[in-house]
């Protein structure tokens, strides 16, 4: 009889224990500024920068399924990434400009109409999506699209709202300390399975606007992308994990007309420059 009572008595603990930790992990997740507008994440930006650098070794040591364009090989191609990249960079709109590495690859496979970023910001190109493409305004608009999951830290959020509490309870109960490395591992291995929600979507959508309208692009180019794919019958991996959310056209151009609706340009020769320097 004792013993059932100090079980339950047990049982009582660990559960307003737990009930305690939710509380507590829930208000220091709100207050941990990640970005302005995602602020729940426990990981740190640092976490962002390794997570990132081991999914860039993991892809590295996996040719097979990326293989990776070679930019001794291929200086030309790779200057034109750069320069768009730098642009980007240069508007002085992302919060870890100077902190992450912002490295980006050309992926060779043409059948792939994809691109992602890492936690950290490493960029990877298929040449599918390159080819694919019209003019520089609609790449960079991607580009500008996958360095905002980056600089928002939208990867990390996302985990955090799948696992974070659980992992952090389970950590402090000393129940699984090897859990947050598995399920980073598995994240990595399954690269590109865990897609975004619809509002990092939009957040990303809205944030390529920005970062273009500081640029001479056109800012409406990720607009223009998604326009061309409505119009595609190829299957576009993009949308696999970038899920395409409701009026989302209408939602960038809102963006866009909000800043001033400036025309900017497209920069068709230029394009077709890099595209040629493509193997
Ligand atoms: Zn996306």
């Amino acid at each position: 009889m004792q013993t059932l009572i100090k079980k339950t008595d047990m049982k009582t603990f660990k559960s307003t224990f737990i009930l305690s930790l939710i509380v507590l992990f829930t208000i220091l997740a709100g207050c941990k500024k990640g970005s302005d507008e995602s602020p729940i994440n426990l990981f740190s930006s640092d976490d962002d920068i390794e997570f990132g650098q081991s999914m860039e070794a993991e892809i590295a040591a996996n040719p097979q399924e990326f293989p990776l364009l070679d930019a001794t090989a291929y200086p030309a191609a790779y200057d034109h990434l750069y320069r768009i990249r730098d642009s980007i960079l240069n508007t002085g709109e992302l919060y870890y400009e100077d902190k992450f590495e912002w490295k980006v690859y050309i992926i060779e496979n043409d059948s792939m109409l994809n691109a992602f970023a890492t936690p950290g910001g490493y960029m990877y190109f298929y040449t599918g999506i390159i080819k694919y493409l019209d003019n520089e305004a609609q790449f960079a608009g991607v580009m500008g699209h996958e360095m905002a999951h980056a600089d928002l830290r939208h990867s990390t959020n996302q985990i955090t709202k799948a696992y974070g509490i659980q992992i952090m309870i389970s950590i402090i109960l000393g129940e699984a300390p090897g859990q947050l490395t598995e399920i980073l591992a598995s994240y990595a291995y399954g690269l590109g399975t865990l897609a975004f929600s619809r509002d990092h979507e939009y957040e990303a959508d809205a944030h390529s606007v920005q970062y273009l309208y500081k640029t001479s692009y056109d800012a409406r180019g990720i607009a223009d992308f998604f326009i061309k794919l409505g119009d595609s019958s190829r299957p576009p991996e993009f949308l696999s994990t970038h899920p395409s959310p409701d009026n989302r056209i209408e939602k960038i151009y809102e963006v866009w007309e909000g800043l001033g609706g400036k025309t900017g340009n497209t920069y068709v020769d230029s394009y077709n420059a890099f595209k040629a320097s493509l193997p």
